[in-house]
């Protein structure tokens, strides 16, 4: 893995500014963040509603431009016309609501959209188009219609389309919430997939469990971010994330009670297989 800066945010601050009839409301959603993230990294971000997660996702591909501070992408300037499509090229995006970014009547189409768009020929269109399908496990339903699919294949169809545009970097903000908990394991295993041939991913979510397998955890509390580093350092602070209105992993909430009880159990467990081996061994 090449550990060069990837992404880079030096002080950046951003306001949105709203307009009403008598008065105009400027709501500071970043307040000075720096931050760095390496290529390869999955880095999961976390942070209850109105923390500034989303306008932080909108920075990383120029939708949101910093209102002082700089941020970079690939040594890129996102405030410079220039490099914008670059930018859009390299970070993708996928949002929470997996209707709102199909744009075609058949899945094989709704993934060509974007190159179509910036005049990529039509061989290495049909090329890229099966690759990223197959990446996603979604080839066999290349000639369905995606309205037709369930949430957790819809965002993988979301997912081929950044993949076929070749971008090194994902942004995923809140891609599980409206899905079921099948679609949502879909979409953390293609995630996991995607970083292991060593795409960039970040991923906003509110599920802890979806956090904890990142290899990076940052924690955004009012715009600020309060805590980064990995899933086991952060989740072992349950009494500082529950002051914020965050929960832990279930398992790290199991195991945080049973050593108020006096048993002995590793502070810092994140996942079931984890406990599960734990609490074999007390038993035994
Ligand atoms: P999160 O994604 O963590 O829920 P957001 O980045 O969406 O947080 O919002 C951060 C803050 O900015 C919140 O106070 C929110 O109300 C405000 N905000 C977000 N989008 C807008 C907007 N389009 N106009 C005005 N305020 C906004
Ligand atoms: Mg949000």
């Amino acid at each position: 893995m090449q550990m060069d800066k990837f992404i880079e945010l030096k002080n950046v601050t951003f306001s949105y500014i709203t307009e009403y009839d008598d008065e105009t409301v400027k709501t500071t959603a970043l307040k000075s963040i720096s931050l760095e993230i390496n290529r390869g990294e999955f880095v999961a971000v976390l942070g209850h509603n109105g923390s500034g997660k989303s306008t932080l996702a909108k920075l990383l591909n120029a939708i949101n431009l910093p209102e002082s501070g700089k941020v970079y992408i690939n040594g890129m300037d996102t405030t410079d016309d220039n490099n914008l499509f670059d930018i859009r090229k390299t970070v993708g995006m996928v949002f929470q609501n997996p209707d709102n970014q199909i744009v075609a009547t058949v899945v094989e189409e709704d993934v060509a959209f974007a190159l179509e768009n910036i005049g990529v020929e039509p061989h290495e269109i049909r090329r890229r188009v099966d690759e990223a399908l197959k990446t996603v496990g979604m080839y066999e339903y290349r000639e369905h219609a995606p309205h037709k699919l369930s949430g957790g294949q819809k965002q993988r169809i979301a997912i081929a389309g950044v993949l076929a545009m070749k971008s090194e970097c994902i942004v995923l903000d809140e891609p599980t919430a409206m899905l079921d908990p099948i679609g949502r394991r879909e979409i953390m295993a293609t995630i996991t997939e995607l970083n292991k041939m060593g795409v960039t991913i970040v991923l906003i979510t509110h599920y802890m469990d979806e956090a904890a397998k990142a290899k990076r955890v940052i924690v955004v509390d009012s715009g600020e971010i309060i805590m980064d580093d990995t899933p086991k350092k952060v989740f072992s602070q349950v009494e500082k994330l529950k002051s914020i209105g965050l929960d832990v992993p279930q398992v790290t909430e199991l195991t945080h009670e049973l050593i108020k009880e006096g048993i002995p159990l590793a502070d810092d467990i994140i996942d079931e297989d984890e406990c599960y081996e734990a609490l074999y061994k007390l038993l035994k």
